[in-house]
């Protein structure tokens, strides 16, 4: 894997607010990592130290095996990046708007047309932005990211706005890009419609990393249990309280249903025991600790945010 981003214990305070602190982590060709935590945790920040808009009181960020923050910043034209708020001169049209940041990247202007039919404006392109709604707004936003084909999308909290359909053609988007080598750091609160769709988590809490690695991974770190649930047959209720007797502690949902929450020891035993000839069950549903649930688990009870 080669890696396209490196951050070598760097800290960044604004006066008495240590936004970052000695905060390491790395970035690699073909990846799609997601950068989450609370408000106030330090994601843009190390996002801006990523764009060379500010530097770390110590440490090292290296971009495309650049320093972003030095004058010769050659790399820049090979990043792209989505701000949290996006704001556009609203007297332009979509397709000036995108004219003016394609200049501004010396990217050739053949490519305003093709973005716009990607992120689904060909048919407002000439529509006045002030026009457009937010979800419209983000998707520009996303185009001017994507000019001059970036080898690194730093993407701040991208789908804030968009409705179901938008997100899920942004996140085919996202796995073009990741197909093409590209490596694309999602900073997002929606942590839901992250699984699945990032290769890698990394959790920041109050300027530090608390966590890093596939969700696969944070599950065995974490140890959570995996959640069984198990539709019952019809029967009498008798053979189900003495199926439950033998085999562990399931709760009712509802007058069909069961589950039981098994820690990594019992998953096993518990899912044959349910899958036996003499079980009372039609239908069973393994449900793995979510990332909401590692999320929590990984910040720990008790500790307010900032
Ligand atoms: P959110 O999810 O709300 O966007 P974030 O994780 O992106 O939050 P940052 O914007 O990186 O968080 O902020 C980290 C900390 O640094 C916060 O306490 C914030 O108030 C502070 N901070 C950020 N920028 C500045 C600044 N220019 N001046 C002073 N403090 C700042």
């Amino acid at each position: 894997m080669t890696e396209t981003v490196s951050v070598n214990a760097a800290t960044k305070s604004y006066r008495k607010v240590h936004a970052l602190t000695e905060f390491s982590c790395s970035l690699n060709e073909g990846e799609t990592v997601a950068l989450v935590g609370h408000n106030g945790a330090g994601k843009t920040t190390l996002i801006k130290l990523m764009l060379g808009l500010i530097r770390p009181d110590l440490g090292t960020v290296r971009v495309l095996g650049e320093d972003p923050a030095a004058g010769q910043f050659a790399a820049r034209r090979r990043l792209g990046y989505l701000p949290e708020n996006v704001s556009f001169n609203m007297a332009l049209t979509g397709r000036e708007t995108l004219s003016f940041y394609a200049r501004l990247k010396r990217v050739s202007p053949d490519a305003v047309g093709p973005l716009l039919e990607r992120v689904g404006l060909a048919g407002a392109a000439d529509r006045r932005v002030g026009t457009y709604s937010k979800g419209m707004r983000q998707r520009l936003g996303l185009a001017q990211a994507l000019l001059g084909r970036p080898r690194v999308l730093l993407l701040d909290e991208p789908t804030t706005g968009l409705d179901p359909a938008l997100r899920r053609s942004f996140y085919e988007i996202v796995a073009e890009l990741r197909a093409d080598g590209a490596t694309v750091l999602l900073s997002s609160h929606a942590l839901t419609e992250l699984e699945g769709k990032a290769d890698r988590v990394v959790i920041v809490n109050r300027g530090t990393k608390i966590a890093d690695g596939t969700i696969e991974e944070l599950r065995q770190i974490a140890k959570l249990p995996t959640r069984i649930r198990v539709s019952l047959a019809d029967c009498e209720a008798g053979r189900v309280d003495d199926w439950i007797g033998r085999t562990g502690a399931w709760k009712r949902v509802n007058g069909h249903m069961l589950e039981i929450d098994a820690g990594p020891g019992e998953k096993i035993g518990l899912l044959r025991s349910a899958a036996s000839s003499d079980a009372p069950v039609t239908d069973l549903d393994v449900v793995p600790p979510t990332l909401d649930e590692l999320y929590a688990h990984f910040l720990g009870a008790g500790e307010p945010p900032r």
